[in-house]
């Protein structure tokens, strides 16, 4: 057990040389390729020819095929009489709890999890949260019904292990969330970055300002989190932010320690490569952007090997003031399947979140649709404002912000102002990117 004054939940692991994390996770990597083939119906024909005894080196590894979403829709929805198809990789009645992907790109993916494999999970969680600095004198408020959803629930459950006092929020209007909050006194949130805006658009809304809540840190989960979006959470409740980047598949497999800056990639418990987009037989080098693929190395009941996240990331130059020696990414880009060729421009949505927020306080919500006009394609851009615009600051607003989009990535914004409460708010998975060029041609 670790020293739980210490900086670290797990001080040996988390300050071991680099090699030495390499080498366990090569190890174990071995380990895990023999278990998968073994166990789970996917990889018994995915793997097929590979002796797991004769991977030695990082360029080993890179011999085996990639997994994406697709292979494991194709491994669970296909000809199967049974709920989880070729994914499972314990016998069914190991399996202790049911969880599923959102399905926002496609049929979901359920995902069984042992009772061992969703410990594995916690344990994790365990290491993001306290890194994050969450500790047992916190009370953490997570204001959602996780559904079958896994982020909070990982949370939830980790929060626990780590001492914090847990306050499930779910099925709660934001009103009686932010009554909660005061009443009980908490200390840490847990929730999207979309609900964290929301939740401080509504205090103020009710008279209350979201930095005298006594909120003292926040862990943002469910969406991406580009910097300017943390930072305006981190103004709205006067809190530190965290972010981390994972998913219901491998797990959270990179997060944020104290210094904000960057994630740390959750080593040894996954084999982390971040790959050349255009070929994946090389890794990326410091200071350059690669798409991750991730093995996480404890996923006995859903075996995982080499999935291709399609996260865009930059690697960092290693070393990190706080301490610890695992490799770092400095930046989620966005996703190689959100990195859209509009009129020859390459552009991922993620740029239009980090003008909006970084310059445009005002806007509170947004809205992209990609449509295409004969052999054009448009972007239009809805942005909601706090309260309610005239026509004339309408209008400067909108010409204001085409401009900065204009400047920034090279592409013209058809840009309309909407009036307060017309766009969504989004608990779980924003999907504020339309891009409907494909049903348009049929
Ligand atoms: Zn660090």
């Amino acid at each position: 057990m670790a020293n739980q004054k210490s900086d670290y939940w797990n001080p040996w692991l988390e300050t071991l040389d680099p090699a030495a994390l390499r080498q366990i996770e090569l190890k174990n990597f071995r380990k895990y390729v023999g278990y998968a083939k073994e166990h789970s119906g996917l990889y018994r024909k995915k793997l097929a020819g590979i002796n797991p005894e004769d991977i030695r080196t990082m360029e080993d590894v890179r011999k085996l095929p990639l997994t994406d979403k697709e292979d494991l829709r194709l491994a669970q929805h296909g000809d199967y009489s049974t709920l989880y198809g070729d994914l499972l990789g314990v016998s069914a009645t190991e399996v202790s709890d049911f969880r599923q992907t959102s399905g926002t790109t496609g049929k979901p993916v359920y995902v069984p999890e042992s009772y061992e494999s969703w410990q594995w999970r916690v344990e994790v969680w365990s290491h993001i949260l306290w890194m994050a600095g969450f500790r047992e004198t916190d009370r953490v408020f997570i204001p959602f019904g996780y559904n079958v959803y896994v982020a909070f629930w990982e949370g939830h459950y980790a929060a626990e292990k780590v001492g914090c006092e847990v306050v499930p929020g779910g099925a709660l209007e934001t009103s009686a969330r932010i009554a909660k909050i005061r009443e009980i006194k908490a200390t840490g949130l847990m929730n999207t970055p979309t609900y964290g805006l929301h939740m401080a658009e509504v205090a103020k809304s009710m008279g209350i300002d979201p930095r005298e809540m006594g909120i003292r840190k926040m862990l943002c989960a469910g969406e991406p989190l580009p910097g300017p979006t943390r930072r305006l959470l981190e103004k709205a409740w006067g809190a530190e932010v965290y972010d981390h980047i994972g998913g219901t598949e491998p797990c959270a497999w990179a997060a944020m320690c104290s210094e904000r800056n960057g994630l740390h990639i959750m080593e040894p418990f996954f084999l982390v490569e971040i790959l050349d987009v255009d070929d994946p037989s090389k890794e990326v080098g410091p200071g350059e952007l690669g798409t991750a693929v991730v093995t996480p190395l404890g996923r006995h009941s859903f075996p995982l090997v080499r999935f291709n996240t399609k996260d865009l990331v930059r690697k960092a130059a290693p070393g990190c003031s706080c301490g610890r020696t695992s490799m770092k990414i400095s930046e989620v880009a966005g996703r190689t399947d959100h990195l859209l060729k509009i009129r020859g421009v390459l552009f991922t949505p993620v740029t239009v979140e980090e003008v909006l927020r970084d310059e445009f306080s005002e806007v509170i919500e947004y809205e992209i649709t990609l449509r295409r006009k004969g052999m054009m394609d448009s972007i239009s851009l809805k942005v909601e404002t706090e309260g309610e615009m005239g026509p004339e600051a309408a209008g400067e607003l909108k010409y204001r912000i085409a401009e900065r989009l204009k400047v920034k990535t090279n592409l013209t914004f058809d840009t309309e102002v909407v009036r307060p409460g017309q766009l969504p708010r989004y608990t779980l998975k924003a999907t504020r990117f339309k891009d409907l060029r494909e049903q348009m041609n049929e």
